[in-house]
């Protein structure tokens, strides 16, 4: 199927795409990879009238560490991620693109689209919740960095105003013993349910979990479920986990089979992040 009838219009700077965003509002959305936009609007799930490509604007595709800090620009693929060489801080970033739908979508898709596209299982939002990631947007009023545990409000929805547009995401901190599995029917499939988890958060783990809910959920883990010290500590945290997630039937999988993946992902995600 061919999308609706659209203007193009190809940004040269951020200044310029926050210009046209402002200009035709809610007629407009900002393409930069194509990978979700444009089987949305062949499906006619997104009609804009006007596309606004970012896909050239220079500056948007560096990964630069300043400090214990990553920059992640919005443009970076997430093959590109995949391929770098991120040091054991943040080889967590490389290790989960393998997750990331097909080796085509990754060259193409970028970090910016997952996160404003904002799939409850994309791989990229539970990253940046799980590590404190800041999501730093342009606007008619200059730029903001948002909280990602404050940046998802639901299913393909997020704080982002309609003349705003993410430029980069923001990892504050090292995160070598951090770790993201899942499980789909088919390789390259989003995912039925994802665990990340941060071994390295404090007083307890950070666990992430994807599918779970419309927007990746943070599980507040009470300290009494954590001794670091037992042997079977990581099963013990996934079936804390597992009994404690709010599951609903609903959809193509139950709330008991969810549950049991969350059980397993959870135990292998810390044993990954262990290792
Ligand atoms: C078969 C298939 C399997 C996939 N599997 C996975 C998977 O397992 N995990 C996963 O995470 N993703 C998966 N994807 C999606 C893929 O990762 C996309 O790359 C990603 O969702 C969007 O990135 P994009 O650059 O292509 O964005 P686009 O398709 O260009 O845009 C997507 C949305 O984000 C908005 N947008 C894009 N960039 C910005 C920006 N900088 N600022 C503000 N808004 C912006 C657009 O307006 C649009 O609403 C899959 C896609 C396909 C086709």
């Amino acid at each position: 199927m061919k999308p609706a009838r659209f203007a193009y219009h190809r940004a040269a700077t951020v200044a310029s795409a926050v210009e046209l965003l402002e200009e035709f509002g809610d007629d407009a959305k900002v393409i930069a990879g194509g990978q979700s936009l444009t089987a949305m609007m062949a499906f006619r799930l997104a009609r804009p009238e006007h596309l606004v490509d970012i896909a050239h604007i220079d500056g948007l595709s560096e990964i630069r560490r300043d400090g214990d800090t990553l920059h992640i620009g919005a443009l970076v693929t997430h093959h590109a991620v995949e391929r770098a060489d991120l040091g054991p801080d943040f080889a967590v970033l490389s290790r989960t693109m393998r997750w990331v739908g097909h080796l085509p979508i990754r060259t193409r898709g970028t970090v910016g689209g997952s996160l404003a596209h904002a799939d409850a299982t994309a791989e990229w939002c539970s990253l940046a919740v799980l590590l404190g990631a800041d999501i730093v947007v342009a606007g008619p009023s200059g730029r903001r960095a948002v909280p990602a545990a404050d940046f998802f409000l639901g299913p393909y929805t997020t704080v982002l105003e309609p003349a705003e547009m993410i430029v980069e995401v923001v990892f504050p901190r090292p995160a070598p013993h951090a770790a993201l599995t899942e499980f789909a029917e088919r390789q390259g499939d989003f995912a039925i349910v994802s665990a990340a988890v941060d071994l390295d958060g404090a007083p307890h783990p950070t666990v992430v979990l994807g599918g779970v809910a419309g927007t990746p959920v943070s599980v507040e883990i009470d300290p009494g479920n954590w001794d670091p010290e037992a042997p079977s500590r990581f099963g013990d945290l996934a079936d804390w986990v597992a009994a404690a997630v709010d599951l609903r039937d609903g959809g193509d999988y139950s709330a008991h089979y969810r549950r049991g993946l969350v059980r397993t992902l959870v135990q292998r995600a810390c044993e990954e992040a262990a290792a």
